[in-house]
């Protein structure tokens, strides 16, 4: 079968996006493959067209519960018959995907890099004919990537350990030149083919404005949405500021809604539902909001505050406009962001220091038996203020920080308000104290790179270029640097 006349049949597309037909036919012809592609330039089709024409079960490797349910329902979608594996499913809804498996009543199944050491599944998985290993958002592999999940290291001894024949298809909407060397690495791929789609968007508008009193940042942020016109999202950095955002908006008689974390799940479906169909016009939201969100005709994306990576800005700001038209990108940026950005690095990756304290202060505390209830009213007392009780799935904590170092390790899982947390916790004896270094000199590199950004009087668009690993020429005539004038009342030539 031929992918273009699948992507016709099966899809109503009449033609590829670029880059996704190379990567397609070099895992049709077995070889392994990277795919930069960005956001918004269709990764999910290059494992969905491999999975209908080859023989056999496409395994996707997913970072996130949600983005793997919404990846579930758009392969579905297209006639495949898709199903994941999550630790939110009961265990007989697990099994029943597993027994689907082994039956090969199934095209797709989406994992978390977890559940690749599990072992039913590894018995499962020798049961039957795998066709494609594909590894979404892969530059969470890598420790300069801007989300490491060491979980992502043990995929490519997954495939070497049984000598699957195999290919892997890594992708990744934001992968640097390091990082795209260090994902071949770990994934041990085999000469692969690397398909970097260009990251330029000519249709987006950028705008990075210095506020030097952060009084002033959300009267601007209000003022210019005010006059913005078109569906938009607001990116807050926090809760209570998406809340005191979402207020002055409705204040000045803008149909805002809000999301975060801290909202009930059907509440977050609501808002999403209702900005998706053009019911609410500005959605205001954290981090939280955007995975699994493809409306075209978002018009503008602006950011009261920078985020700490440029992969994380370029990731965000890219929702804008993936119809095509001109739509714009516009941040605030003022002297107290880099001390915020320092904050939030130390709180993600804490100094080894602090954590070789962390960690003693557990073992003292763990005595003999090495291992600890996870509501110990002790522990709180132990590690002192300003370390949150351990959730699992949160990536930011110390707990976190220790956990991916080896220090600890979260074991057996309850569920207390939705949430899945751990039951106990096991302090292990040989932390991996160099990569906690490792880990926040880069992430420390990586804010330098955002506040070098701001502080820039260079093209934005260059220099976010730049930073993706591609050469860029003369200024765009479109973004701040370049002379567009982005307050209140803006107007560009074509829009
Ligand atoms: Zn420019």
């Amino acid at each position: 079968m031929d992918p273009v006349a699948v992507l016709r049949s099966r899809f109503g597309f009449p033609a590829f996006r670029p880059g996704q037909e190379e990567l397609i036919r070099a895992v049709l012809a077995g070889r392994d493959a990277l795919g930069v592609l960005p956001t918004g330039g269709g990764k999910s089709v290059c494992y969905q067209v491999p999975a209908m024409i080859l023989d056999g079960i496409t395994v996707v490797v997913s970072p996130l519960v949600s983005l793997m349910e919404d990846q579930v329902g758009r392969a579905r979608a297209v006639g495949l018959r898709s199903e994941c594996l999550t630790a939110v499913q009961s265990r007989e809804e697990r099994r029943s995907v597993l027994r689907a498996l082994r039956g090969r009543r199934l095209d797709l199944l989406f994992v978390s890099p977890e559940r690749l050491s599990v072992a039913s599944f590894r018995r499962s998985v020798e049961e039957v004919r795998l066709s494609l290993i594909a590894v979404d958002e892969a530059h969470c592999i890598s420790e300069w990537g801007h989300d490491f999940r060491p979980a992502y290291r043990s995929i490519g001894g997954f495939r070497s350990d049984r000598s699957l024949p195999v290919p892997v298809l890594a992708l990744t909407a934001s992968a640097t030149p390091p990082v795209r060397r260090d994902v071949c690495e770990s994934l041990r791929l085999q000469r692969p083919a690397i398909i970097v789609h260009s990251f330029d968007r000519p249709n987006l508008w950028w705008s990075i404005e210095r506020v030097p009193r952060s009084g002033h940042r959300l009267e601007s942020l209000v003022r210019w949405v005010f006059h913005a016109r078109g569906a938009g999202i607001v990116y807050a950095p926090t809760r209570n500021a998406v809340e005191g955002v979402r207020h002055r908006l409705s204040r000045s008689g803008i149909s805002a809604e809000s999301y975060h974390a801290g909202l009930p799940g059907p509440v977050r479906s609501a808002v999403q539902r209702r900005f998706m169909d053009s019911a609410t016009r500005v959605v205001v939201a954290t981090n939280a909001f955007g995975m699994g969100i493809d409306k075209p005709d978002v018009r503008f994306v602006t950011h009261l505050c920078l985020p700490t990576t440029l992969e994380a800005y370029y990731q965000e700001a890219g929702r804008a406009g993936r119809d095509g038209s001109p739509s714009r990108c516009v941040a605030y940026h003022g002297p107290s962001d880099r001390r915020l950005g320092v904050r939030f690095v130390d709180r993600t990756h804490p100094p080894e220091i602090r954590l070789r304290w962390l960690h003693w202060r557990l073992c003292r505390l763990a005595g003999r038996a090495r291992t600890l209830d996870c509501n110990d009213p002790r522990i709180p007392h132990a590690v002192g203020p300003g370390v949150e009780p351990w959730r699992r799935g949160d990536a930011s904590g110390a707990f976190a920080a220790l956990e991916r170092i080896g220090a600890i390790r979260g074991c057996g899982t309850v569920t207390v308000d939705g949430v899945s947390v751990h039951e106990r916790v096991r302090v292990l004896d040989r932390p991996k104290w160099l990569q906690s270094n490792v880990l926040r000199r880069s992430a420390l590199a990586r804010l330098a790179a955002v506040q070098r950004l701001a502080a820039s009087r260079g093209c934005r668009r260059n220099g976010l270029l730049h930073y993706f690993g591609e050469v860029a020429e003369a200024g765009c005539g479109r973004c701040d640097c370049c002379g567009w004038d982005s307050g209140p009342g803006w107007l560009c030539p074509d829009g």
